[in-house]
């Protein structure tokens, strides 16, 4: 069952949604060559409690961090550590904040310098795809009319789109139903209706889409080892345009 929630309740979801941005704004500003992914994770958490949030993916199945960082062919699930950034590379930093018994939760891609004119192609196209998805996400449509928005954008540009991590509902809970594929899915899935609340999370690769899980347990990566983005919002259906609860 996919939860349909009080204006009260979305209330408190952007609360919190507004926090996860302020601390991916901060993410993205700090990162830079010679910054360890350790720091970045310290940097947002303390943003994070500050505005009185808890980050949501600390303790999480036993997940050591505030945030996931990502780089280059890590997908997603990268556990910050004292590994350094180089210019060139991609790091993906996702944020979970749990503000009053309510959650949300965004993720994006940041370039350390300059990188290479494809990887800056992928970027774009990862961020093109899940604008995509936001724009099928409206009530009336189907979950998986989104699904098949964001696979056709993705591979319209070339590049494909992982099928073992999905999107999923979000609110009194980090995960909850449904389950959102970034691919299309046969039949059209549960009608999307104003008040539910999901987090939309394509992850596109350069390459193949087959991933693997590192020893870590957490660490995912693609198979080929190219390069993987990822970009999240939290977003609730309205009875008009979807707003996206993970702003300022
Ligand atoms: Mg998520």
């Amino acid at each position: 069952m996919i939860v349909c929630r009080s204006n009260s309740e979305i209330e408190r979801i952007r609360e919190a949604g507004r926090i996860v941005a302020q601390a991916l704004l901060l993410a993205g500003k700090v990162i830079e060559p010679g910054i360890s992914t350790l720091e970045i994770d310290a940097y947002v958490e303390a943003r994070i409690k500050k505005q009185k949030g808890r980050p949501a993916f600390k303790g999480y199945r036993g997940f050591p961090a505030a945030t996931c960082i990502s780089i280059d062919e890590v997908v997603v699930h990268g556990i910050p550590g004292t590994r350094r950034l180089r210019a060139g590379q991609i790091v993906g930093v996702d944020i979970g904040v749990e503000l009053n018994g309510y959650f949300a939760d965004a993720a994006a891609t940041f370039a350390v310098a300059e990188v290479a004119g494809d990887v800056k192609k992928l970027m774009e196209t990862g961020q093109a795809a899940l604008a995509a998805g936001i724009n099928m996400a409206v009530g009336g449509n189907h979950l998986y009319d989104i699904s098949a928005e964001v696979q056709r954008v993705a591979e319209g540009a070339g590049y494909s789109v992982v099928r073992d991590f999905v999107g999923h509902g979000i609110g009194r809970d980090l995960h909850e139903e449904p389950q959102i594929p970034n691919y299309a899915q046969t039949g059209r899935g549960p009608k999307l209706n104003p008040g539910m609340v999901l987090a939309l999370e394509p992850m596109v690769n350069m390459g193949g889409y087959e991933v693997e899980v590192m020893k870590d347990q957490w660490t995912v990566v693609t198979l080929d080892r190219r390069e993987s983005v990822h970009y999240e919002h939290t977003i609730v259906i309205t009875e008009g345009e979807p707003e996206i609860l993970t702003v300022l």
